[in-house]
């Protein structure tokens, strides 16, 4: 039987540097996945409005939370319960950690693939070790992935690429692209998109746009010939104040029910997992 998909909202930006606005994205994200202006069949065949396909769990209240990390994390690890597999709207890139966090006590084993143009390794950023440039390097520290990888890198440092080599981190960055990714992983799955992976020509509606990213085709491409199971993604970083004609708010739409269906097909718990 295929997995239910539980949609959780984020709307959380109190660690971005430069902009807020993230915080205003989840329920843009939603009027684009149940819009008129298209159906909720995915490219792979799934109908997505299907009864038990997904289930929507709403937006969780983070404003002005001193414990907004706990909560992310209770919420997710709430819905692993009830064998739903999270698939979450951000908010920015800081809400990855404590999703991880509570995917990793469900999934002893478990890979991440993160898109981004960053790699969000900083141990700490303009002060902050929750900054959103910084995730990445708390799910390392504390052991939450067996692998990371991360595709559509375009800004790393020196103090980034020694994280990244610090970690073990497998980055498959925009120079090295040749646009036929094809990863084989025999480990569960967790994706997380952050929006500005894309060239802004696809997805202006970020807060850091960097150039000479990656197409929408590249990554819905990707996720689909990814062989793994996915047990869990999310998709972060649209920033609604930059975003004036809602192009990117679709292109987070889409991915969301390419996502899902990627996910369909995948079980929550570890003990489902078979041999
Ligand atoms: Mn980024
Ligand atoms: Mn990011």
């Amino acid at each position: 039987m295929s997995q239910t998909i539980a949609i959780i909202g984020f709307p959380w930006d109190e660690h971005s540097s430069f902009q807020r606005g993230a915080a205003e994205a989840p329920p843009l994200i939603r009027r684009g996945l149940f819009s008129d202006a298209s159906n909720m069949w995915t490219e792979t065949g799934i109908d997505l409005g299907e009864k038990g396909r997904i289930t929507d769990a709403g937006d969780l209240d983070l404003y002005s939370s001193d414990d907004a990390r706990e909560k992310i994390e209770n919420a997710i690890s709430r819905l692993l319960e009830q064998n739903l597999a999270p698939l979450s709207l951000g908010g920015d890139h800081a809400v990855s950690y404590p999703i991880v966090r509570a995917m990793r006590t469900a999934h002893p084993k478990l890979t991440v693939v993160q898109f981004d143009a960053h790699p969000d390794l900083y141990d700490e950023f303009e002060g902050d070790r929750y900054s959103h440039a910084c995730p990445f390097a708390r799910i390392m520290e504390e052991g939450l992935a067996d692998r990371l990888i991360q595709i559509g890198i375009r800004t790393m440092n020196a103090h980034q690429r020694a994280q990244a080599e610090r970690f073990g981190v497998e980055v498959i960055d925009m120079r090295a692209w040749d646009g036929a990714l094809s990863l084989t992983l025999d480990s569960p799955v967790y994706i997380s998109v952050d929006m500005d992976v894309f060239d802004p020509a696809f997805a202006p509606g970020v807060s850091h746009r960097e150039p000479g990213g990656l197409s929408v085709r590249d990554v819905i491409r990707a996720i689909h010939g990814l062989r793994a199971t996915v047990v869990g993604a999310d998709v972060v970083e649209l920033n609604p104040r930059n975003d004036p004609l809602g192009v990117t708010a679709v292109v987070c739409a889409k991915l969301v029910k390419e996502l899902a269906g990627k996910m369909s097909g995948a079980r929550v718990r570890e003990e489902s997992e078979g041999p």
